[in-house]
């Protein structure tokens, strides 16, 4: 192919209309093509990236190999598309200001006046181009964080309407998004939002080509004639996005109202019918369940479902995988107790202790480690999740009452979780923790090793805290492996107790390298523990009634 295509994906109306999962449905459509696709995003806040907001602002911080800190988008680019993405996958205005001043400082501009325009709008057009220009794909797909009409918006919008110029007719198209609501009282869909969206986006310069309308209800023909008189788009490039229960329908639902094909033409590329079997076999598993098992999520974030996004999809591809329902129960660590515990967990066939930072609910993940350890309940800590798991068996199996991570408790008399050498003289917090992806080696025995099929893996991290090497001797002793080290440092990167039914903790993510095309190893070796738990439970506790 001549040049790399650009795709720009736009919302108006409100947020949370899903550009993220369009824009990966359409990657995944194009990809499934033959067409070389990735995705990136842009989002408008200051923040130099998301590593420093709390789940609560912004949802899952997603890690890269690279070891870049962004947005939750990615997640979904990488789940659909089975291609890892990078730090070029996403910028924000803050580093899109950083990278301005830093070159007006070495004096790359001297003697002009450095403004939004043009040279924040470059570096923005830079940015879109450095992916293209790599030489690795076919086709571009940017999509813009934020709603069209907001101020920090502006520069995006502005270089988009750049790009399209520069690039030239078939290299450049946008996609706009839109809501369409319904008004029960009125018994209508309204089209007058989007109408007024998209005229914001003229204002700015940007003609929509295509429109993809998020709606609860079917949108009619002559609602769809009526859009797309009024916004100058073909009435074939009006696309309805309509609600479904798990975004892994909507691949094939925009590919029904014929979104990429739309694409393809106004790219002036072929299409031909995408190879979606791979894709369509895991629906036909997700939908089709042949049990359940319930799974407890333990964090303090459990209320909002986008602070775990990656745990979560990881579950629907494990579940997929071993061809059942994983319904995972969120439980917040804050509200644990060692009188509560039993009543809140006797139930699971498996327990997850999710990964976080700081002191809030740390006592109850401790508490639940022991009520599985125990109770022989299917175990998997991640990075805080293993700290946790490292603290409690510390505390109640060697007897050191007052084991704790130096994160919490810098004074603690047995600091078992301990700040890494390489973080000791760091002071910035903005992407400085141990990032993306480092080696790790298995022993032969280990039940990680078994789910891996193989001793050497690589995996993404995201901490400051290690095991702490000088209590290792004396945990081992007591019946908890170190079954993963880092070939290097040392560094304890998996703990497990073989003795138990599951018992794995890993101070690195693999929820984000878990993939509808590759479930991760570790979550479908976790789910078919806590299948195989939950059927010798029904097998005792009948044996028990005979
Ligand atoms: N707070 C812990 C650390 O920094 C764990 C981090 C995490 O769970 N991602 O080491």
């Amino acid at each position: 192919m001549a040049s790399t295509k650009y795709i720009f994906v736009t919302g108006g109306v409100t947020s949370s209309l899903g550009k993220g999962i369009i824009a990966a449905s359409l990657a995944k459509l194009l990809q499934a093509q033959g067409y070389r696709t990735t995705i990136q995003k842009l989002d408008p806040y200051i923040n130099v990236d998301p590593g420093t907001l709390n789940p609560y602002e912004h949802g899952e911080c997603y890690v890269t190999d690279d070891g870049a800190e962004t947005d939750l988008d990615l997640g979904h680019y990488q789940r659909f598309l089975n291609v890892p993405t990078s730090q070029s996958n996403n910028v924000t205005t803050g580093r899109i200001y950083q990278s301005v001043i830093e070159k007006e400082r070495r004096g790359e501009f001297l003697g002009k006046t450095v403004q939004v325009i043009p040279h924040i709008t470059d570096e923005i057009k830079n940015r879109v181009q450095i992916l293209g220009k790599s030489g690795d794909y076919d086709i571009v797909i940017t999509e813009i964080g934020g709603t069209v009409g907001d101020i920090e918006s502006l520069p995006y919008i502005e270089a988009v309407r750049q790009l399209k110029w520069d690039l030239g007719e078939h290299n450049a198209i946008v996609i706009h998004l839109t809501l369409v609501p319904y008004l029960s009282a009125a018994g209508e869909l309204k089209t007058k939002p989007t109408q007024h969206s998209v005229k914001t986006l003229m204002e700015s310069g940007v003609m929509a080509d295509v429109l993809v309308c998020r709606t609860e209800h079917e949108l009619p023909a002559d609602l769809k004639r009526k859009l797309a008189l009024f916004c100058n788009v073909r009435e074939e490039a009006v696309i309805q996005s309509i609600d479904v229960s798990t975004i892994y329908d909507v691949p094939n639902l925009m590919l029904q109202q014929g979104l990429d094909s739309v694409v393809l033409k106004k790219l002036g590329l072929s299409s031909s019918k995408p190879d979606l079997e791979r894709w369509n076999q895991f629906l036909q598993r997700h939908k089709n369940p042949k049990g359940e098992v319930i799974i407890g999520l333990i964090g303090k974030y459990v209320e909002l479902q986008d602070s775990y996004k990656s745990i979560l999809e990881a579950f629907i591809h494990a579940g997929a995988e071993n061809e059942v329902k994983v319904r995972v129960e969120p439980i917040h660590s804050e509200y644990m107790t060692p009188e509560n515990v039993a009543e809140k967990l006797k139930h699971l066939h498996g327990v997850l202790v999710a990964p976080g930072f700081g002191e809030r609910g740390i006592e109850g993940k401790i508490e639940a480690v022991r009520y599985v350890r125990e109770q022989g309940i299917p175990f998997f800590g991640i990075c805080l999740g293993m700290q946790v798991a490292v603290i409690e068996f510390a505390r109640n199996v060697l007897g050191l009452k007052a084991a704790n991570s130096t994160e919490m408790n810098p004074k603690t008399p047995h600091p078992v979780i301990d700040l890494m050498e390489s973080q000791k003289n760091v002071i910035d917090k903005g992407g400085t923790m141990r990032l993306g992806s480092w080696d790790c080696k298995l022993t032969e025995d280990s039940k990680t090793k078994i789910a891996y099929g193989s001793t050497n893996i690589k995996e993404r991290h995201r901490h400051r805290y290690e095991f702490n090497n000088n209590y290792k001797e004396q945990i081992e002793q007591a019946g908890m492996k170190a079954t993963g080290l880092n070939p290097e440092t040392n560094l304890v990167e998996v703990v497990e107790i073989h003795e138990h039914n599951w018992f794995v903790g890993v101070q690195y993510h693999p929820e984000y390298k878990s993939t509808v095309a590759n479930p991760h190893p570790l979550f479908v070796a976790f789910v078919k523990a806590a299948l195989a738990f939950k059927q010798n439970k029904k097998g005792v506790s009948m044996a028990q009634n005979q």
